[in-house]
């Protein structure tokens, strides 16, 4: 948002939102904590907690394929898989991850 735009906007009790830079009422903007001066409108803030979503989803995805990479390397180094019991249910297993 240029100052142009700020100084126009603030005279009218409105101001634009600092992500899509669409000006609307002051009441209708969220302030961010730390930095009060800025306003984001409901539309990009439900855009950003979508985005926020989408990325712990994928930090998760990647924890738990580590760990599953990580019981495979043990259950191999110790021979689980070839266990008589235990070997055809680990394999199953193996089979059904989706990674
Ligand atoms: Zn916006």
């Amino acid at each position: 948002m240029s100052a142009e735009t700020e100084t126009a906007v603030g005279e009218t009790g409105e101001s634009g939102c600092w992500c899509c830079g669409r000006i609307t009422s002051e009441d209708a903007l969220v302030h961010l904590g730390n930095h009060p001066e800025v306003g984001i409108c409901v539309n990009c803030v439900h855009f950003l907690g979508r985005r926020a979503r989408d990325y712990q989803a994928t930090v998760m995805r990647q924890r738990l394929r580590g760990a599953a990479e990580s019981v495979r390397g043990e259950v191999m180094a110790r021979g689980w898989h070839r266990h008589p019991v235990a070997g055809p249910v680990l394999r199953w297993i193996n089979q059904h991850l989706p990674w």
